[in-house]
């Protein structure tokens, strides 16, 4: 009896340590880039997709802001406190947006960045709120991502002030360990 104790006790024990533990997870992406056949994070072929199809593979924030201009609320983005290195992509189609080394600790809510990737925003005037404001876009998919404004740092005294929501964040690290 004792002896089929101990190999119950010892089994038991086996399979406690080959349960698998959950990775660790350093991604910090928005889960867009799931079931959506437009994600590409190296083609920028300009898209053009209705809002009818993004509705049906966008999750309903990430649908709300960057197709509806909506802004997400302040201080409450993921992107917002964050200063990890890496690459901002569009949250809609993948498109390279932001290099961390543009980010800056601002204090107006949002994560915000003193200068984009060329190739991958544009801008449109926004009458709206009765203010004169230039809205960013993502070049690729025409997603609103925030404003673009002539208040911020050295060296270029821009700030975008971007929504979390509409960004896709990669680690430099991550990018290493694929
Ligand atoms: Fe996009």
């Amino acid at each position: 009896m004792k002896i089929i104790l101990s190999i119950l006790f010892c089994m038991s024990l086996q399979m406690c340590t080959q349960v698998k533990q959950p990775e660790k997870s350093t991604s910090m992406e928005n889960s867009t880039s799931k079931n959506n056949p437009y994600y590409s994070r190296t083609d920028r072929t300009k898209l053009d997709v209705p809002n009818s199809e993004w509705k049906k593979i966008l999750p309903e924030d990430v649908y709300a802001v960057s197709r509806e201009a909506n802004t997400e609320r302040p201080g409450t983005g993921k992107y917002n406190v964050y200063d990890e290195k890496g690459d901002y992509y569009c949250a809609v189609c993948g498109n390279h947006l932001f290099r961390s080394d543009a980010k800056f600790a601002s204090t107006c809510g949002w994560p915000s960045f003193f200068e984009a990737d060329k190739q991958g925003t544009t801008y449109k005037r926004d009458s709206t709120y009765g203010m004169e404001r230039t809205e960013v876009l993502c070049k690729r998919c025409d997603s609103h991502l925030g404003h673009v404004f002539n208040d911020g740092p050295p060296p270029t005294g821009t700030r975008y002030c971007m929504n979390s929501v509409s960004l896709d964040f990669v680690g430099d690290s991550e990018k290493d360990a694929k």
